[in-house]
This record gives structure tokens, C-alpha cells and sequence, in this order.
């Protein structure tokens, strides 16, 4: 791995260079097929069966595969399974040398590119991409930095300097892209009139049928596959589906969430060899079909290894549509060369990597995975990519070497884990034993962190970048405060367990308060118990045996108040999101189900008292002319979640106006934003969301995240509330 200053750098280097024109596309195609899913009724429902196929096809992929070829040689083609790159390569090799073939056109495959074919075939045959955007990276000598827009990081302008410098044009091409494009298709139409093989790759293959489809924008698959009198397909083997009739939800699914079309301009589904004469343009003439050649290279590649590895099994479910690329603040803050790889990328990049090639380059992209969860909504086949970056980072960890440092920590870091774990995890991961150290003495721990002496020594030793402020320990932990207390009400309607996450506990009890007294404006009591943190802070260092260790324990607190009828409340929405999604890979599958159905945002449960007739007027609103003005940014996780909508109906019906941000990520992250190589991509990520809240004088700033307060303290150099803080009775009624 880089060290943390090359690797800051790179980063760097690439948000300056390519961050630009990533970050506007992306941006752009994510809007769009936000908006197009929004109105799409069917899309849960098309995203079960989509899964549901997969999940099938995978478990019997021996037996489809065995179909297929049936089904290809009654069709008068050949299937052919490469084991790996260099036995794809050597049958490619082997066809168009059967062929007699010189010149090779080829339509976009991730496929291809994974196995370097172009580089193994250029010093013997002319290979010519065909899609633009391969055109584009073909020409630069690029790789590609999206898996459906592979010169996404290239502006026009990019496009045509390159294009003016790698061709001798008697006028140089304008910048415009409509120019460009023509060009280039001018260029590519004319190498795909006299080229002797077209290779394709498949965005699903039907066993029943030998049928392949190809779905693109542009019409130069169907080309490439059907000019030529030889076709050569290359895919991996996962594409394979048992019928035709499977194809119906991913053909509904595949543009909207890679495009936001409802469906892409050519949808192509051939049953090779095809049964058309073959063009000779030189000749002027038709040749019979009959001498048209057809291949499939199914390619495993590691693919069936996958298939036995439980964690990545999920991987192959992928349709590669680019949704997760595009949902992704960080990706798009970086582009695909940010985030590495030999051949994939972005979320789900890590899990292809690893399947496929080594674990280093999946180990390093995997840290750019926040776990922010906004990439899953958006997947059409429903995959858990964070839990895949959480795993693999979890294996690269336990691949590393003790370092120079880890003295200084031993014995904070449990059995479980690594010995060759690295500071930064250590203390990001075991910020629990941490926290309580230093709430032993707060004041003595703030006066020892605020030093430059500390500031330089965490960067140096723990990667903690010196830009960043680490927060301040409370006076006294929630606890402290609510033991000194006691509850407040009288007659109370319910009781709940109000769950004491590690920010509301040491740093930032104040909101901690603002929901019990809430809570207990609505008639509930309220009760809070010494609980471990929820594993949040292991599991986003990949540190999953400690995160399964802290589940158990925070299970252990908490079921008997679940059994004795009390539902949990939680402030902070990463801990939620644990409650309810993450801990389904932690806990037994009915002690996280039981856990899930009793948990509830904050707010969601204000919400939920006040619809079932507490009365709200007993909550505080905006106190006079010109208040209550609020500048709002919800949470990554809440948002996946599905409960944001709570926090807005209770402030609004209490009053208060809104304006909400639509940017998904601060950038903060948890721990990501403090690490020093990433904090400029945090930084650039957590402008975006500043530029769409812009000026926020005279508005309350209010957010329901501790990472999104702490990054727009850090923006807007001021402090933001939790929204439980705008509700809650004031102290002195309560
Ligand atoms: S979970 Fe968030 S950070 Fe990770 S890949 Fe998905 S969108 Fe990107
Ligand atoms: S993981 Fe899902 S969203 Fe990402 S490319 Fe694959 S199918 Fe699309």
C-alpha cells in the first residue's frame, strides 16, 4: 500500500485533473436517474425479481452453463470456458487465427478490458474500439475510469486536444460534441466496414436460447457483432440467465439506474451465428450466412472461486448498469482512477477486484467506501456493496504487518483483531476505550488535545490530519448528567430505552438531553443504560470480529428492555442503520430482526407520539417573528433508511421553515474526514453540500448526523444543532 502522503497526493492529483468532468457527469446522470426512479412504481418490485434471478442463476450455474452450450452448438456456434486471462487470450488468439482475421473491431466490454485483450492481441492484429468512449481511452492509452462511461473524466475540451494532437487534421476539431462525435464515428463506422471479426461482450447470456443481449446508446454492439463474418463474445460467467423471459425486469432496470432512461436506444437480442447475409463492401456483394463463425468466451477468471466465498458471492449478482459509481460522493469527488483497481472501480469495484484480481488494489479502494450506504437504493439488483468494502477491508487488514507505532497501543486493540492493524484503525476503531480515558479527567484531556504538540504528534503517529479538530470531551457523560436527574414525569403513557451512542455519551450530551426532555414533554419515560458502543466504529475499519464482539454486547443490553416492552430510541442515525441493517451480517438472524423492529430515530419517534395523540404543543416551535428559519442537512444512512421524512414533518408542523439540502454526503464520514490522506477529498465532497446550502446567515444550521455537524462546523466555522434541539423544551420547563 501508498504511504498516507503519496496517497494524499494522488488524491489530490486526481480531484485537480480529473474531479471536474467526473463530478458533473456523475452528478448529472445520478440526478437523472433519481428522478426517473421516483416515478417508477414498479422498481422495488422489479428489483426483487431481478435479485431473485440472479441468486438463482448463480446457485446453478454449473447446470445453466451446460444448457448454454447445448443451446450454442444447435444454434451452429462454439462456447468456449476461459479459466483465467491467459486462457481467454490464447482462444481469442486461436479464433482469428482460424479466421484468418487482421483487423478487430470491438464494442465496450469490462470484460475485455479485465483481461488486457487489447493489449495482448495489438502487436499482432488492428484492434479498433468501436464505443466512444473506449474510442476516447484507446486513443489517450487510458484506462477506463467509469464502467459505462469509460472517458467520463475527460471534458470536451480533453477530448479535443487529444484528438488534434493524436490525428494530422487539415482543421483542428472545435470543443464542440457534436463535432467530436461525429468524428469519431466517421473514424470507427469506417473500421468496422472492412474489419474481418467483431467482438462484443454480453450483458446477459440466455442458457435456454445461446442468446445474447447487448444494450448501449449507440448502435455500434449490434454493429460490430453482426458486420463482420466473425463474432467473438467475451463475458464473464456470471451473465448467464436460465430463459428469455428472465431478461424482462433487468431490461426495465438496466438504463434507469444506469442512465436514468426508460430504456436504452438499442436493445439487441441476438441468437448467434445470425442468420443475415454478411456485407462485403469491397466486393460490392452479400455473402451467405452460412459462413458467418460465432464464439462465446465465458470467462471465470476467479469468478467461480467467488461464487464458494459467501462475502463476495453477492458480487457476481452485479449488471454493471454504474449506479453505484455514480451515487457515490467520493467517486464523485475522484473518478475511477481515485478510486483504483486494475480494471474496476467505485463500490463495487472492491468486490470485482478482489474476485478477480489481487487484494491490494481492492484493499486501498475500499477505504474510500465510507459505508454511507446511498449507493444500495440505487443498485438494481439489491447488493449490500458497503458490507463488501467492510469485508475485504477486514481481510486486507488481517494481511498487514505490525508497524513501527503499535506499541503504543498494545493491549487497547482486542484478541480478535490483527496484530499488524494499522494506528489509524486502532484508534478510530477502538475510539471507545479512548473516549473513556479521556472522560476521566475531560478537562485535562481537551487541554492535552488542544496542543500543537498532540496535533503533531496524531498526525504523525495515528494519521489524524492536523486540519481537523478532534471534539472536545463533555463536563459530565450523558449518564452522569441523567443519573444526577432522574426522570421528570409524572403518569407517564410508555417508557424507552434511550440508547446512549458513543458522540451523544462523551462529546456532545447536550443532545442526548434535548431527547429526553422531548421524550418526556410527549408523556414518555425514559431510561438509559450503560450500553457498549454499537460497533460502528470497528466495522468502518474493517474491523468486523470487534464490531460482532460490541453487537453482541449492545444485543445483550438491550433485549431485555425490548422483551419488557420498551422500544429503543437513537440519536445518532449511523448507530440506527446499525441497529437495523448492519447488524443482519453481525447477529443471529432473530436477535437482529427483533432488535430492528423496536429501534427508532429520534425524531421518527417524536413523530410517531405525536400521530398517535401526544400533544405537540407540549414541544417547542419557533418563539417569534423571524425565528425558526432552519438550514437542514439529513443523514446518508437516514436517507437510506427511508425515516429523514420524520425529522421534516415534526419541524414543519412545529413551525419551523425549511430548506433542506438535496447534497446526500458532507464527506465527513466518521472517521474518514479526520484521516490525513482523505481529508481533501472530505473537504471537496463537504463543499458540494456547501454550495447547495449556501448562505445560511439568519437560519438555525441543523443536522442529524455528528459527522455532518462536525463538518459544517468546519465549513461554516459555526456550531449546528441535532434537530431533537430544536423541539425539546427548553431546561428550564424541564
Ligand atoms: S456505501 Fe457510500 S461510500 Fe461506499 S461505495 Fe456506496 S456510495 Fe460510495
Ligand atoms: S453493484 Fe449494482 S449499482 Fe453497482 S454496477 Fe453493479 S448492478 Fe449496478
Amino acid at each position: 500500500m501508498s504511504s498516507r502522503r503519496d496517497r494524499a497526493e494522488e488524491m489530490r492529483r486526481l480531484m485537480d485533473t480529473e474531479g471536474d468532468a467526473v463530478g458533473e457527469m456523475s452528478q448529472l446522470i445520478n440526478r437523472q436517474t433519481g428522478e426517473n426512479l421516483g416515478g417508477f412504481e414498479r422498481y422495488e418490485e422489479l428489483r426483487e425479481e431481478a435479485r431473485e434471478t440472479k441468486v438463482e442463476a448463480i446457485e446453478n450455474l454449473p447446470d445453466l452453463i451446460d444448457r448454454l452450450e447445448e443451446a450454442i452448438s444447435a444454434n451452429g456456434g462454439q462456447l468456449h470456458v476461459a479459466q483465467d486471462a491467459a486462457d481467454a487470450n490464447r482462444i481469442i488468439e486461436e479464433i482469428l487465427d482460424e479466421r484468418g482475421a487482421e483487423k478487430l473491431v470491438k464494442s465496450k466490454s469490462m470484460t475485455t478490458e479485465e483481461l488486457e485483450v487489447n493489449d495482448h492481441l495489438e502487436p499482432d492484429y488492428e484492434v479498433v474500439e468501436t464505443d466512444l468512449g473506449e474510442y476516447v481511452i484507446q486513443v489517450a492509452d487510458e484506462t477506463p475510469s467509469h464502467m459505462i462511461g469509460p472517458a467520463m473524466h475527460k471534458s470536451a475540451e480533453d477530448i479535443a486536444a487529444l484528438f488534434n494532437d493524436a490525428f494530422d487534421l487539415e482543421e483542428p476539431l472545435s470543443d464542440d460534441p457534436v463535432e467530436l462525435t461525429e468524428f469519431a464515428r466517421e473514424r470507427v463506422g469506417e473500421h468496422i466496414l472492412d474489419a474481418d471479426a467483431g467482438m462484443t461482450g454480453a450483458n446477459f447470456v440466455v442458457a435456454e436460447s445461446g442468446s445474447i443481449m447487448l444494450v448501449t446508446n449507440e448502435g455500434n454492439a449490434r454493429k460490430t457483432a453482426v458486420t463482420p463474418d466473425t463474432h467473438i463474445a467475451v463475458t464473464g460467467v456470471e451473465k448467464v440467465v436460465p430463459t428469455v423471459s428472465d431478461l424482462q425486469p433487468f431490461t426495465e432496470l438496466i438504463a434507469r439506474t444506469g442512465t436514468g432512461q426508460d430504456i436504452t436506444s438499442y436493445v439487441s437480442l441476438l441468437s448467434p451465428p445470425v442468420d443475415t447475409p454478411i456485407p462485403d463492401f469491397e466486393a460490392d456483394e452479400f455473402r451467405p450466412p452460412g459462413e458467418r463463425s460465432f464464439h462465446l468466451v465465458l470467462v471465470d477468471n476467479g469468478r467461480m472461486a467467488m461464487r464458494e466465498d459467501e462475502d463476495l458471492r453477492e458480487t457476481l449478482y452485479c449488471i454493471r448498469c454504474g449506479a453505484c459509481n455514480n451515487a457515490c460522493a467520493n467517486f464523485q469527488s475522484l473518478g475511477g482512477h481515485g478510486f483504483g483497481g486494475e480494471t474496476y472501480t467505485g463500490g463495487i469495484g472492491t468486490g470485482w477486484e478482489a474476485g478477480v484480481h489481487e487484494m491490494e488494489s481492492a484493499g486501498e479502494m475500499s477505504e474510500l467506501c465510507t459505508g454511507c450506504s446511498r449507493c444500495v437504493p440505487k443498485c438494481p439488483v439489491k447488493i449490500d456493496i458497503p458490507w463488501i468494502n467492510t469485508v475485504v477491508q477486514d481481510r486486507t487488514n488481517r494481511d498487514a504487518k505490525p508497524g513501527d507505532f503499535d506499541f503504543l497501543v498494545d493491549g487497547l486493540t482486542p484478541d480478535e483483531e490483527p496484530s499488524g492493524l494499522d494506528l489509524q484503525k486502532r484508534f478510530f476503531g477502538n475510539i471507545e476505550t479512548f473516549a473513556k480515558l479521556g472522560s476521566l479527567a475531560p478537562g485535562l484531556a481537551n487541554a492535552v488535545a488542544d496542543t500543537s504538540l498532540a496535533d503533531w504528534l496524531l498526525e504523525r503517529v495515528a494519521g489524524i490530519d492536523e486540519r481537523r479538530d478532534l471534539p472536545e470531551f463533555a463536563g459530565e457523560t450523558l449518564r452522569e448528567w441523567y443519573g444526577a436527574r432522574g426522570p421528570r414525569v409524572d403518569d407517564p403513557d410508555g417508557e424507552v430505552v434511550l440508547y446512549p451512542d458513543l458522540y451523544t455519551e462523551y462529546f456532545e450530551p447536550e443532545r442526548g438531553k434535548a431527547a429526553v426532555r422531548a421524550l418526556e414533554a410527549l408523556g414518555v419515560r425514559v431510561r438509559i443504560p450503560e450500553v457498549s458502543e454499537s460497533g460502528r466504529a470497528p466495522l468502518s475499519q474493517g474491523m468486523v470480529a470487534t464490531a460482532r464482539e460490541q453487537a453482541e454486547r449492545v444485543h445483550g443490553a438491550l433485549v431485555g428492555h425490548v422483551d419488557a416492552g420498551r422500544d429503543v430510541v437513537v440519536v445518532e442515525p449511523s448507530d440506527l442503520a446499525m441497529f437495523r441493517s448492519d447488524y443482519e451480517h453481525l447477529l443471529p438472524e432473530r436477535s437482529h430482526e427483533r432488535l430492528a423492529e423496536h429501534s427508532y430515530d429520534v425524531m421518527e419517534y417524536v413523530y410517531g407520539l405525536v400521530e398517535n395523540g401526544a400533544d405537540a404543543d407540549a414541544l417547542a416551535g419557533p418563539t417569534g417573528e423571524g425565528e425558526g428559519q432552519v438550514a437542514y442537512h439529513s443523514h446518508c444512512q437516514q436517507r437510506t433508511l427511508g425515516v429523514e421524512t420524520y425529522t421534516t414533518a415534526v419541524l414543519e408542523e412545529l413551525g419551523y421553515e425549511l430548506r433542506e439540502s438535496d447534497v446526500e454526503c458532507c464527506g465527513m464520514a466518521g472517521s474518514f474526514g479526520y484521516k490525513s490522506e482523505y481529508y481533501e477529498v472530505s473537504m471537496d465532497v463537504g463543499e458540494r453540500l456547501q454550495a447547495d446550502l449556501g448562505d445560511v446567515a439568519g437560519e438555525e444550521l441543523v443536522a442529524s448526523g455528528t459527522s455532518c455537524r462536525t463538518q459544517l462546523d468546519a465549513l461554516y466555522d459555526r456550531p449546528a444543532l441535532h434537530p431533537v434541539e430544536l423541539v425539546a423544551p427548553s431546561p428550564g420547563l424541564r
